[in-house]
């Protein structure tokens, strides 16, 4: 078998647990599997390196914040191949760029638009383990980008993807996906499955366990993925098109995100085109906007008010201030001192009433709900930055989660 596993930043946090990596590796390769290992930069480095550029200039170029991310993998690769050359199997550290990973242009959250894997191919050939640097790749310039954080898990899927490997093991510092973070809500409870879609919602709302783009880009090449512990034999969570039987669970779990804000253009004239050139300029800048309120018009004039990203809060704001002279609004506002809180869940397609149930717990605990968006299979809610941890823990009871592990 082809095996291509992902360990995170905790998982090679200290050399004896580099030295555990390399062990249980090594342990699937001497099963006569060939082994592809994809790897984050230690512990909190890459937040380490962000600081460092901090002390620097608050407004670095994106290309060598690139250049600087990058070198933390290039750290964890080559001390976990040497661990493995210790214990006497050949193995071959290449960064992302030397793995064939070519993306887009966007520096800080690059896609990966092509994999050309014949030197991966050729070095698993000659018998060795290959580990391979996270989050990376190289654009059309030659030069080094990255995924976005939390973007090892999408260079595990996508060589999982390009290599046509047998299994995807996403290795991690919890036992799987829980009902919401096991850190903000210790009665979370771990899911034995769950569905791309609900997975992905849960990634793009804030659970940090999955990159986004890897859930995305594992339901498009059909890529099964096992997420576990890297400290333990426990079976994990596997992450799959269906689930095996009809599930009794409404909500699968709960999530937030303090990567938002929100933002207000107001007394934008009422006309035809108007939303299109203000969204179409945002999408041009490369801005995803998430929900989005138009307000009922008065005298001739709409208020519109959108969610971003707060890293891309910055860009948003320039954009702005140019899209505002144009279409000539009065001004504009923004508050990043907010959070998105969410429900995900397959089931409240057929099950009316969850949006209410959700508004009701909120209200109980007096949490105020600025904007909502839904979709088929999730409620989003944004609050205030400090009531976020409370309101989760709130829906968490309400939506009966708290037990989930002990049916
Ligand atoms: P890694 O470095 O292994 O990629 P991450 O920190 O990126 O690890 O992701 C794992 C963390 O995700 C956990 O430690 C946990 O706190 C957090 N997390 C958030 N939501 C969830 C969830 N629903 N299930 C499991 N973990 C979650
Ligand atoms: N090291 C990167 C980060 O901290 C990528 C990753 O861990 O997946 O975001
Ligand atoms: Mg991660």
């Amino acid at each position: 078998m082809l095996i291509v596993q992902k360990f995170g930043g905790t998982s090679v946090g200290d050399s004896s647990r580099i030295k555990n990596v390399a062990r249980r590796v090594v342990e699937q390769y001497r099963k006569g599997n060939q082994m592809v290992v994809v790897v984050s930069a230690m512990g909190d480095s890459t937040d380490d390196l962000i600081d460092l550029s901090r002390q620097i200039t608050d407004n670095p170029s994106p290309r060598e914040m690139d250049m600087l991310l990058s070198t933390g993998e290039q750290v964890s690769i080559a001390l976990l191949a040497m661990a493995i050359k210790n214990l006497g199997v050949e193995a071959i550290s290449l960064t992302g760029p030397q793995a064939g990973i070519k993306t887009d242009i966007y520096y800080s959250k690059a896609r990966v638009t092509a994999v050309d894997n014949t030197r991966m191919r050729a070095e698993i050939a000659k018998g060795k383990i290959l580990i391979v640097a996270g989050f990376q790749g190289l654009n059309e310039f030659g030069d080094i980008t990255t995924l976005g954080r939390g973007g090892s898990d999408t260079t595990a899927v996508v060589l999982a993807a390009a290599l046509q490997a047998d299994l995807c093991e996403i290795f991690t510092d919890v036992d799987g996906v829980y009902t919401t973070d096991p850190r903000v809500v210790p009665e979370a409870c771990k899911l034995d499955t769950i569905t791309y879609d609900e997975m992905l919602e849960l990634a793009h709302l804030g659970a940090a366990v999955l990159h986004p783009r890897a859930v995305e880009c594992a339901k498009l090449y059909n890529i099964p993925l096992h997420v576990r512990s890297s400290f333990n034999n426990h079976p994990g969570t596997i992450v799959k098109e269906e689930i095996d039987m009809e599930k009794s669970m409404v909500i699968t779990g709960v999530t937030y995100t303090k990567n938002v804000a929100k933002l207000g253009i107001f007394g934008v004239p009422d006309q035809p085109g108007i939303a299109y050139m203000v969204f179409k300029t945002l999408a041009d800048n490369n801005i995803s906007v998430d929900m989005i309120v138009q307000s009922s018009m008065r005298d001739g004039v709409n208020d519109i008010s959108f969610t971003v990203a707060q890293d891309d809060l910055r860009k948003s704001l320039e954009t702005i201030e140019e899209i505002i002279k144009v279409v000539g609004a009065q001004g504009y506002t923004h508050d990043a001192d907010v959070a998105m809180v969410s429900v995900v869940g397959a089931g409240m397609n057929s099950n009316p009433g969850v949006a209410a149930m959700m508004f009701g717990a909120l209200a109980d605990t007096d949490i105020n709900i600025d904007m909502i968006s839904t979709s088929d299979i999730k409620i989003s809610c944004i609050v205030k930055n400090s009531e976020a941890e409370q309101a989760v823990k709130t829906l968490h009871t309400k939506f009966a989660l708290d037990s989930v592990g002990q049916n």
